[in-house]
């Protein structure tokens, strides 16, 4: 059993609370993800869990374990770091050995470990080289290989692939998967790419100012996101937020952009939720992913919105287009077509269905 569970977890250096009562309960063999901006509180709670960093209040569970005072060593966590440090002067080998050895292991043992490790992460031909007469990627996979022969019961990862080139990171990020399936232990992986954790995560937790905004899957998170800063953060290009005013009955209700720029029909069952905040201004947000453009021929109806193009990014079939909807800025995300061209017109119509509203002063998601 790895279930490892923080509890009301706080730290604070001097008068500067870094993490905020995080409460997280991590499920044995998940592959729990820790994101959010820089400065957010992320790595301090990593560091926490790893006994590298003392809590101020709040306790840590490791299996069944209070761990807060047991030193890291005696955890049974293994940890990999962005700057790998690889001992330069060791063989690959003697690298992935080393802390087995320091742990009296016996010889065999590590021998039969260090091999079928290397073995798994395709560096098996490689195991007499020394740090310096491998890549970037190579050098990664021995540094996953040092952790993954100690057979920790929890892994701790802080940003492990940031050092790797964009298709290395992709690539490694894959094999990070395969390799969680076929281990089966818990994994606790920092990362401020969004991408990333929406990639590895079983389960995402997004943090903000050392305070835990939302847990969940990635697709709760990107399909109902709790508040605009999780909104914000999940999703690229990033979530539209205009501001509106919600207008007309509860029956017939519309979000209505300043200044005339749009006037847009609220789903039924949505307006239902939003029926208390009638008359009052919100921020209406869709993804850009959302947002499409009118077809010739295609009839005007109450979800259609005029931007004039602002700039267009081609990506082959795709195209990301920067438009202006009065004074707001929408993206979105659509087929190319030969006409987007800076300047012009065009009539975008919003799918109503995914829309998301927030309240103005709380920020909180209301829809
Ligand atoms: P990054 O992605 O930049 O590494 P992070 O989300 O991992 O950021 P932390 O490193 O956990 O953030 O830092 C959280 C907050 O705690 C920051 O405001 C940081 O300045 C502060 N902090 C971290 N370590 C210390 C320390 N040893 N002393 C004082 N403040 C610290």
């Amino acid at each position: 059993m790895a279930r490892v569970i923080l509890d009301h977890v706080t730290k604070k250096f001097g008068d500067v609370v870094a993490v905020d009562e995080v409460s997280i309960d991590i499920r044995d063999k998940e592959f729990l993800v820790m994101v959010g901006p820089s400065g957010c509180g992320k790595s301090t709670t990593l560091r926490m869990v790893a006994g590298l960093e003392e809590i101020t209040s709040g306790n840590i569970f490791i299996g069944d374990r209070l761990v807060n005072d047991v030193a890291p060593k005696d955890r049974d966590i293994a940890m990999v770091f962005q700057s790998y440090a690889l001992y330069p002067h060791m063989s690959v080998y003697d690298n992935m050995a080393f802390g087995l050895k320091l742990r009296g292991t016996p010889k065999a043992e590590i021998d039969r470990r260090v091999k079928a490790t290397a073995e798994t992460l395709g560096i098996g031909e490689l195991l007499r080289r020394r740090p310096k007469q491998l890549s970037g990627g190579q050098r990664q996979r021995v540094a996953l290989g040092r952790a993954l022969v100690r057979e920790p019961k929890v892994f701790l990862m802080d940003e492990p692939l940031s050092n790797l080139d964009a298709k290395l990171r992709v690539q490694t990020r894959a094999e990070l998967l395969k390799l969680h399936q076929r281990l089966q232990t818990t994994v606790i992986y920092v990362t401020h790419d969004q991408m990333e954790a929406m990639t590895l995560g079983t389960r995402i937790a997004i943090l903000k100012d050392g305070i835990l905004q939302q847990l969940d899957t990635p697709q709760t998170i990107y399909e109902r996101p709790v508040n605009k800063f999780v909104a914000g953060f999940v999703g690229s290009p990033a979530i539209n937020c205009l501001p509106a005013q919600l207008v007309g009955s509860k029956t017939e209700m519309y979000a209505e952009g300043k200044g005339d720029s749009f006037k847009v029909r609220i789903p039924a069952a949505k307006a239902t939720q939003l029926a208390d905040h009638l008359g009052r201004d919100v921020v209406f947000a869709i993804r850009p992913e959302h947002v499409a453009a009118r077809q010739q021929g295609q009839p005007a109806s109450d979800n259609r919105v005029t931007g004039r193009v602002d700039v267009v990014e081609g990506l082959g079939s795709e195209a990301i287009v920067h438009l202006q909807v009065d004074e707001t800025s929408v993206v979105a995300k659509m087929e190319w077509r030969d006409d987007l061209r800076p300047g012009r017109d065009i009539d975008l119509m919003l799918n109503m269905d995914r829309i998301h509203v927030f309240d103005v002063a709380t920020e909180a998601a209301i829809v």
